[in-house]
């Protein structure tokens, strides 16, 4: 039995208890990564660096070797064979689809790492695990958890007396709840799909259970899969999205714990709360869905790029398990923190070695409070102010540090917000055009405040006239 007092919330047994790796020499968890077809939302951005917080906090308590995270990647998706398809409409469908997913992949992992993420241990892609979901689906066949119908491999949800244990609803609360298809192939409409067969318009893989058409795999399954390839039947940790407790990983849980006759396939499932922007679900009909690259690379949000840690600092604000309400006021209120703290350390590169216990592991010792964890830096960093000793900035970097924060100096923080400031001239220019229209129709309410908004990205206007032609002209120039 370890020592070590870290508490987490499992949204199991819906109680907070104290966690207890299967194996201190190898703590596992597991969390559900990105379907590569398009951009990373912000989003999805929350668990990827909710859970590095957490894979941080591991590795200080049990050893940097004596952790394996797996975050694995989606590759196969009937939303991945339609952009392929899409796209690429003349070339073999396997291929089209790896120009989909790899150049997908490559986006998100360039955006996520100026988030200031870790990598994780193994990052496993379906496409590579179908033999091992073949496996399984035997398996569960062989158990009595799953049978053939029309080239279709079901799981049969009847067969688990316990299913819905997850999302602490009976099947049929489930069933009334869900929008489950119903298919002439199913026993009952809550039955989920583990395999099926595949067009050539679809990727294809021998089937399993003697279906002699090529097919591929459902979704929940390849999870069930790769946990159990990279981590053991039964490993320490499962997490994700809160949309993802039903079906996906109440799925997930009953195909491992069926297929291998265990009673639980993680000792602990964290969720972490749903992300919207500006008080609206994020929709691309709404107008308000930003990825992950456009808030670095765009002016989009806020008129303005802004730096990962911004982000990263906004996100954690909130506790993982509340609702997040993304502002573009709440990234301004990070970036000025930021800020302060990086004119107080300075160009000191290296951290103070990390004391055991402090106010900040404490913090996030108490199932990842990253707010409380913000208090005790806030208050840090007042301490650091008044009371200047040698040391305070290395101390205070590496207290940041263990949110993963504060890992450049002065000067790579100074060189982002210089790049950060890069003003599009295109959407300056287009303001500039429809300031001037208003004018000309004596809207000056709306003149002022695209001056305002222009002012705002940092860019000064200048009204005139031309000295050859007398026609009055806008110059603009960046505000020093
Ligand atoms: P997906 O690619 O949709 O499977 O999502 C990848 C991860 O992002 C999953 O863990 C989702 O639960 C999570 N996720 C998706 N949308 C949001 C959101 N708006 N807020 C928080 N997490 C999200
Ligand atoms: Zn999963």
């Amino acid at each position: 039995m370890s020592s070590i007092d870290i508490k987490l919330y499992n949204s199991l047994t819906r109680s907070k208890t104290r966690f207890e790796p299967l194996d201190p020499q190898n703590v596992r968890m597991y969390v559900c990564g990105p379907t590569v077809y398009d951009y990373a939302h912000i989003g999805n951005a929350r668990p990827v660096i909710v859970f590095d917080v957490l894979f941080r906090l591991l590795r200080r308590h049990f050893g940097t070797d004596h952790v394996t995270y797996a975050r694995n990647i989606t590759d196969v998706d009937d939303k991945i064979n339609k952009r392929a398809n899409d796209e690429y409409p003349d070339i073999p469908i396997n291929k089209a689809i790896s120009e989909v997913t790899s150049r997908t992949e490559k986006q998100f992992h360039d955006d996520i790492e100026q988030l200031g993420v870790l990598p994780p241990t193994v990052e496993p892609r379906a496409t590579e695990h179908i033999a091992q979901m073949r496996v399984m689906i035997e398996q569960l066949i062989a158990n009595g958890h799953a049978y053939v119908g029309e080239n279709h491999v079901l799981f049969d949800v009847e067969s688990m007396p316990n299913y819905g244990s997850l999302a602490n609803r009976s099947v049929d609360e489930m069933e009334a709840g869900a929008r489950v298809d119903v298919a002439p192939y199913k026993k009952s409409p809550m039955d989920f799909v583990l395999w099926k067969p595949s067009s050539d318009k679809e990727p294809g893989w021998p089937s399993p259970a003697g279906i002699e058409v090529p097919g591929r795999p459902g979704w929940h399954i390849e999870c069930s899969a790769m946990s159990e390839e990279h981590l053991g039947k039964v490993f320490d940790i499962h997490g994700g999205g809160v949309d993802l407790v039903f079906p996906h990983h109440e799925n997930e849980l009953a195909q491992s714990c069926c297929a291998h006759g265990t009673e639980k396939m993680a000792q602990v499932w964290m969720h972490n709360g749903f992300l919207q922007v500006e008080g609206e679900k994020m929709s691309k009909s709404l107008g308000n869905f930003i990825t992950i690259n456009e808030l670095l690379d765009s002016t989009s949000f806020g008129d303005r790029k802004w730096p990962g840690e911004v982000l990263r600092l906004a996100m954690l604000t909130t506790h993982y398990r509340q609702p997040i309400d993304f502002t573009v006021k709440a990234l301004e209120v990070a970036e000025k923190t930021l800020s302060n703290w990086y004119n107080a350390i300075g160009d000191v590169d290296a951290a103070a070695e990390p004391t055991e216990n402090d106010d900040v592991d404490q913090a996030l010792r108490d199932d990842l409070n990253t707010p409380a964890a913000m208090a005790k830096l806030h208050a840090a960093f007042d301490d650091l102010r008044s009371n200047r000793n040698a040391d305070g900035p290395a101390r205070f970097k590496a207290m940041a540090n263990q949110l993963g924060f504060l890992e450049g100096t002065l000067s790579s923080w100074s060189d982002g917000l210089n790049r950060g400031a890069d003003i599009d001239e295109q959407a300056v220019n287009k303001l500039i055009i429809e300031r001037l229209a208003a004018r000309g129709e004596k809207n000056w309410a709306r003149s002022d405040e695209i001056r305002d908004r222009l002012s705002n990205m940092g860019v000064q206007l200048k009204d005139g006239r031309d000295p050859n032609t007398g026609e009055s002209i806008t110059t603009w120039e960046i505000k020093r």
